[in-house]
């Protein structure tokens, strides 16, 4: 930060506030994490100045061949972390891997069964203002009463709709995916099976979620949640898809790739192959099973009763406030989380029921069950006391950072 500091001090002062904001915030928002000093570094290298459009040893530019080594070390990374065939590590983003798998072996027009975004699905799983339920016919499945996904129902609606892709993966699911199941409904109905992993694809690497790709023709994820990577994305596929999911990614809907986030993926897997990554990500899951719990003892709703993975989502109906309201009251105490439908939900998605929470962020930062208890106090006692007087939280909010200091 040197350097902008001296060059260019009026976005440095924007950019010296958000590290305040990190530093002296929990970070409670499950799709966000802090990555390392080393894929930090590769962000910011001379890698940016490349352009490179197509893929190693097969370029449109000249003066590539340096910059394949990184693009066939992320890669060859991936593929082995993964177990998978193929790899694409070029997507800008999640949405722009999920786009590019569509585009591969679907046309405009055609129907994919996806996650209901009320459910616990993503925008680019049908939703019709983004651009997948604009260009495709999207039908969807859901979650039960309780909150955990309908496998019959699903099923039934496969062989009433005949899509020719499913879909299954989330951003606000917290039970494990069974992706063999959903793998016998493709079968069934002669379907390709997709998995966006985003959220969950620390997990997978470390081996606490079963693993998608011996099932899915395809799997998307972006590198940035729990895999802690670079803000971005990546497909993985058989090897008799990977043609054309190149071709889909460029020249489909991209130009250059970003050398210097492909350098940083390569450094994210690295990483997530390490022993240090399996023990983060098990913590991860013990520090989300634990603020659970202290948040059930607190007599808050966890939708499906708890998580096995790395969130949950609180439904505050009983707790009489909505989720944009809870979002903006913790908020004020130094608690990052966001708003976010529940099953079932009544309200607009600018306001909600509820709110997502994840600990990938907070694990990374150092934070153990201890810690996950305290936050499910604080948690407790601002939402009980929406009116009241919430200075002794701040302080305790900010006591937590204190002990666990960023990027020191
Ligand atoms: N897929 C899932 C399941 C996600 O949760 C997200 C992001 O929240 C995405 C895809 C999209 O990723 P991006 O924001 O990089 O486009």
């Amino acid at each position: 930060l040197t350097l902008i500091k001296e060059n260019d001090p009026e976005l440095y002062e924007s950019m010296r506030l958000e590290l305040e904001r990190q530093t002296n915030n929990i970070e409670l928002i499950a799709s966000e994490n802090f990555t390392s000093p080393t894929v930090m570094a590769a962000m910011g290298t001379h890698l940016t100045n490349k352009y490179a459009e197509g893929y190693p040893g097969k370029r449109y530019y000249g003066g590539c061949e340096y910059v394949d080594i990184s693009e066939d070390l992320a890669r060859d990374r991936m593929k082995k972390l993964f177990g998978a065939e193929h790899a694409n590590v070029q997507p800008h983003s999640g949405s722009q891997a999920n786009m590019g798998v569509y585009m591969s072996v679907l046309k405009p027009g055609d129907k994919i069964l996806g996650m209901n975004l009320a459910d616990g699905g993503h925008l680019t799983h049908g939703s019709p203002v983004n651009f997948s339920g604009i260009l495709y016919d999207f039908v969807s499945y859901g979650v039960n009463e309780d909150g955990w996904i309908d496998y019959d129902a699903l099923r039934a609606k496969a062989i009433e709709e005949k899509p020719k892709m499913i879909v299954a993966g989330a951003s606000a699911y917290s039970r494990m995916i069974d992706f063999e199941k959903i793998r016998a409904i493709c079968d069934e109905i002669d379907a390709y099976m997709m998995v966006d992993m985003a959220h969950i694809a620390g997990l997978v690497a470390a081996g606490y979620h079963p693993n998608p790709v011996p099932f899915a023709d395809f799997v998307t994820t972006t590198t940035h949640k729990t895999l802690r990577g670079p803000r971005g994305g990546a497909i993985l596929c058989k090897e008799a898809y990977a043609k054309a999911v190149d071709k889909a990614i460029f020249p489909g809907i991209q130009g250059g790739p970003l050398m210097h986030i492909i350098a940083a993926k390569a450094v994210c897997f690295k990483e997530a192959m390490s022993d240090d990554f399996k023990v983060y990500q098990k913590q991860v899951i013990d520090n989300a099973a634990a603020l659970s719990e202290a948040l059930i003892d607190r007599g808050f709703k966890i939708v499906s009763g708890g998580t096995d993975n790395h969130l949950m989502l609180i439904d505050l109906r009983s707790k009489n406030i909505t989720g944009k309201d809870a979002e903006k009251l913790l908020d004020s105490v130094g608690i990052t989380t966001n708003k976010n439908t529940v099953p079932n939900e009544t309200a607009s998605p600018f306001v909600t029921s509820g709110i997502r929470i994840g600990t990938p962020a907070s694990t990374t930062r150092g934070f153990g069950k201890a810690e996950m208890i305290e936050i499910a106090d604080i948690i407790s006692f601002v939402i009980d006391n929406k009116d009241g007087d919430l200075t002794d939280a701040k302080k305790r909010v900010k006591a937590l950072c204190d002990r666990f200091p960023l990027y020191q």
